[in-house]
């Protein structure tokens, strides 16, 4: 495991540093990506650590030009104004509604569309729109490496959590499957390392949110059910102390049933209720 605050060089172009909040949601912490060599780019800060702040500017100097963020919850993009006032550098992202889980202190230049480029003496970063973990989630290919700057929306070593309303599972599918639109060579996630095979952790992925999908489908039955009844079928394999987080993706997948005129809500004593439309 890389030691917080070491700069580890990954390829001609990247370097990484890994931020000092790992935990059950984060695995070894916040990757933060530098990229290129005389005008630089950061790749998701992280958390407004001192420590880490310290170490980015340490191996930043005075070349840095863009900070981008792929969202902003508290654990990618804290640490970016802090940075932006230091070097002077432009916040590249989007903003999202507030939905008690988002970073307010980002405030990027303008909102950064799908397709839309920045770049460097070497390096060209290209934003691929992925809505699903967040609504405001953007991926960045260096075009040069072939390698996909994924933040939360693909992770090594932990599921992806969704969280209603910004975070969507119909979308969240369609954007992995976004990813085998361009040439990526290696995904380089928000938290853990790098994925060699792109295409075989997207296939990977959508199989293990359908069989989940799956199973909500066929845990429910035409009698009403609540999230906290459904999760203990729904999420067996899981453990017992992540099904508070596993009802946030749970109610993601319900959702997406309802959507698609597959389930019917109803209230009972003032709980949402799910069942299966016959
Ligand atoms: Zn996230």
């Amino acid at each position: 495991m890389q030691p917080h605050g070491e700069v580890r060089s990954l390829s001609a172009g990247v370097r990484r540093i890994v931020a000092p909040n790992p935990g059950p949601m984060t695995g070894p912490g916040t990757n933060t990506y530098i990229v290129g060599e005389t005008d630089l780019v950061v790749v998701d800060p992280g958390p407004a650590e001192p420590s880490h702040i310290e170490a980015i500017l340490n191996c930043v100097g005075d070349r840095l030009k863009f900070i981008a963020c792929t969202h902003t919850h508290p654990d990618h993009s804290p640490a970016a104004a802090r940075l932006a006032e230091a070097t002077g550098a432009t916040l590249i992202g989007r903003v999202t509604a507030d939905d008690q889980h988002q970073d307010l202190t980002f405030q990027p230049a303008a909102q950064i569309e799908d397709d839309d480029c920045i770049a460097g003496e070497g390096w060209t970063l290209r934003a691929i729109r992925t809505p699903g973990h967040v609504d405001n989630h953007v991926c960045f290919l260096l075009e040069e490496e072939g390698m996909v700057f994924a933040g939360d929306h693909i992770m090594n070593g932990s599921t992806v959590v969704i969280v209603p309303p910004g975070g969507n599972m119909a979308d969240y599918i369609v954007s992995l499957r976004r990813l085998l639109d361009y040439d990526v060579k290696v995904v380089a996630p928000g938290h853990g390392e790098l994925i060699p095979d792109c295409r075989g952790e997207v296939e990977k992925l959508v199989r293990h949110r359908l069989m989940r999908e799956a199973k909500v489908a066929s845990a429910l039955g035409s009698a009403p059910q609540s999230l906290d009844g459904l999760v203990t079928t729904v999420y067996d394999d899981v453990d017992p102390a992540m099904h508070e987080w596993a009802k946030l993706s749970l109610l993601a997948h319900l959702i997406k049933l309802e959507g698609e005129g597959r389930t019917l809500k109803s209230t009972v004593e003032g709980v949402d209720h799910w069942a299966l439309i016959a």
